[in-house]
């Protein structure tokens, strides 16, 4: 078991590390990912992502939700406030889906679905919760237009039984 004194021994190597010096807010190349809370699936893990490399969003299934958006909109006001001001212009947001997700046990529950995406039960089909491939894509045109322009939105579908990302949209 990973009780808390075993996450302190884990931390107390990590601060011995230094991997956290001189990190700033502002991720390198303002690279944002946006990926699903499953423990095989983490960004930081299967994109080889270091402290400090991006800004990482998780919630069920990586799924591009109004309440995502929102956040998103936070952070981008967040960078504004660390570069004095100026919006950050381009880098990269990556929307990462895996086979095996288990939003897909969600189906069941029709009604967390159309809570957690805001919209009327008869719209659920077009989230294609069902199909990381598909729901990647739909994900990343939602994102392209919430993004400003000169944000490069794409789309990978990490394989859990291969341990390889598919880029299903570049
Ligand atoms: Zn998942």
């Amino acid at each position: 078991m990973i009780d808390t004194a075993e996450l302190v021994r884990r931390n107390a190597e990590f601060a011995a590390g230094g991997a956290f010096v001189g990190l700033s807010l502002l991720s390198t190349g303002n690279l944002r990912v946006i990926g699903c809370v499953d423990p095989r699936v983490d960004p930081s893990h299967v994109l080889g992502l270091a402290a400090g490399d991006a800004v990482v969003m998780r919630n069920v299934g990586g799924r591009v939700t109004p309440t995502a958006l929102r956040s998103w909109a936070m952070l981008a006001k967040v960078g504004e406030a660390r570069s004095h001001g100026r919006p950050q212009p381009g880098g990269q947001l990556v929307v990462l889906h895996h086979t095996d997700c288990g939003i897909r046990d969600l189906a069941a529950y029709p009604e967390l679905l159309t809570d957690f995406f805001e919209i009327p039960v008869g719209d659920l089909d077009a989230k294609a919760v069902m199909d990381p491939y598909a729901s990647v894509t739909i994900d990343v045109a939602l994102m392209k237009q919430a993004m400003p322009p000169g944000v490069l939105v794409s789309g990978l579908v990490y394989d859990v039984d291969t341990g390889l990302v598919e880029v299903v949209v570049p």
